[in-house]
């Protein structure tokens, strides 16, 4: 029988770059440390745990980046975007899941997998030579023994950035004569919804007395090791940008723009929106409000937003310290560590950012390491694309000097040639020839025998 890839680390990564790996007939040993050895944001045991938004962003394909890479990887067979197009919520324009469904789906089908044989096990070291080419993909939050063996075969200071969590409240906790549900403009969903969100309004003086009291809250205080790391600044805690100026909410996550509010019929100065966040809608998450305040002040601070009076919490936010590699410097063009190739890496360790990437980039390292099995000198996709724009730039793209995490967008692609048009038909132009390029990537001999 043909001998297995190993696979470290069963999240969003690991789990795609194990689906690819088996879908093309090749063996899995999947080794996973939950729950043996728990991580600082997971939660339980299964496959793919979202450990905080329950968004894939836009699921825009023809405007936005990361739709278009939702597409991308749809078209490439992911594990991870069928489940997540199985188990969705309505969200407005974005594709949202049921995290509990979503990671019993993705858990379910690798475990039924006659090629995959899981091992619950922390690896403590650097995979053995006799294991072959192995996939390492365990995640901003990967076991402290395992990170260090990793700096000490790359030589490098290890990199990292905080990460933030947001809260859940108990949508039955919500004060509905104050809220309303509403998406922004009332834009269409994927599920034909345009009131996916709720909405919270405040007036000017509500607004201005949150924002004084989410700069005095209490903080989590950082350990000294922990005090040069810097915020990843995609995702900011509230109380960061709040601290950045009195205004700086109001033109982010709590922007009143495009909601009408039913009790004024204008919209409101400013917001917090609610999203759906299990398939029965009984939990909704705050968007944007990722926060390190602790846990009391985080009680007493939302709940002086207006209809959140009494709100009920089923989970509150948190701050988690990310590692990632230098992959520029680190890694070849094919996600390979140049000091020892049979390790590849994939998911959020190799400095893309984001549920979609870290999938995105382990279905890559899955397709690589089939390549390689067969004797073929893996290709990555081509540049114009949204897998080959972020594989590009996390691999070589990227100043290494000051690599930081990288979500997908349109300014990873070159730019197309002939004169563009403006605004929105712009982005057009990207999606149309990215979906064409796939093809001749994914189907080459089709392409080549037309
Ligand atoms: C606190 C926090 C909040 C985040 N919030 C968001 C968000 O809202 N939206 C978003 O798009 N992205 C978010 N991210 C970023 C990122 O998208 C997720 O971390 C994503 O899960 C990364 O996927 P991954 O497969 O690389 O890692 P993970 O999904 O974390 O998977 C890694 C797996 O490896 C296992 N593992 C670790 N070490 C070992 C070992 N030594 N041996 C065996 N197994 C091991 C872990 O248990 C885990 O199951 C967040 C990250 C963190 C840490």
């Amino acid at each position: 029988m043909t001998s297995p890839i190993h696979i470290i680390g069963g999240g969003l990564a690991g789990s795609e770059a194990a689906w690819q790996v088996v879908s093309a007939g090749i063996p899995v040993i999947l080794h996973e440390m939950r729950p043996v050895r728990p991580t600082e944001a997971h939660k339980g045991e299964g496959f793919a745990e979202l450990v905080c938004s329950n968004s894939f962003r836009s699921d825009d394909k023809d405007y936005n980046a990361v739709g278009l890479l939702h597409e991308e990887m749809r078209r490439a067979g992911s594990l991870i975007l069928a489940a997540a197009d199985l188990c969705k919520v309505p969200a407005g324009s974005a594709l949202a899941v049921d995290r509990d469904a979503f990671s019993d789906e993705v858990t379910r089908v690798l475990s039924e997998h006659p090629l995959i044989e899981t091992r619950r096990e922390e690896v403590t070291g650097l995979p053995p030579a006799e294991w072959g080419p192995t996939i390492i993909a365990t995640g901003p939050l990967t076991a402290p023994a395992l990170a260090e063996a990793i700096k000490a075969e790359s030589g490098e200071e290890s990199l990292a950035f905080f990460d933030a969590i947001a809260p859940i409240v108990y949508r039955e906790s919500i004060d509905f004569s104050i809220c309303w549900m509403q998406s922004r403009y009332d834009k269409e969903g994927p599920g034909g919804g345009k009131a996916d969100y709720i909405n919270c309004p405040l007036d000017k003086e509500q607004y201005h007395a949150f924002i004084a009291a989410l700069v005095a809250g209490e903080k989590t205080e950082f350990k000294d090791w922990e005090k040069d790391t810097p915020y990843f600044e995609g995702c900011l805690p509230i109380e960061v940008m709040a601290s950045r100026g009195v205004e700086t909410l109001r033109y982010g996550p709590m922007k009143g723009v495009g909601l009408d509010d039913p009790r004024t019929g204008r919209w409101p100065y400013a917001v917090v929106q609610l999203r759906q966040d299990n398939a029965l809608g009984t939990l909704y998450n705050m968007v944007g409000f990722q926060t390190k305040l602790k846990h009391a002040a985080q009680v007493e601070i939302f709940r002086t937003i207006p209809g959140l009076e009494k709100a009920e919490f089923a989970r509150l936010g948190g701050l988690h310290r990310n590692i990632f590699l230098n992959s520029p410097r680190l890694l070849d063009p094919t996600l390979r560590l140049k000091s020892q190739p049979h390790i590849r890496f994939a998911g959020q360790v190799t400095g893309c950012e984001g549920y979609v990437e870290s999938a995105a980039v382990g279905l890559l390292a899955g397709r690589f390491a089939v390549a390689e099995r067969g004797g073929l000198e893996p290709v990555a996709p081509p540049l114009t694309t949204a897998m080959g724009a972020l594989l590009s730039h996390i691999t070589g793209g990227a100043e290494a000097e000051s690599f930081q995490p990288m979500n997908v967008n349109f300014g990873l692609f070159p730019v197309p040639e002939g004169k563009l048009p403006k605004g929105r038909d712009r982005k057009r132009v990207y999606t149309a020839r990215a979906l064409a390029d796939l093809e001749s990537w994914l189907n080459p001999t089709s392409v080549a025998a037309e």
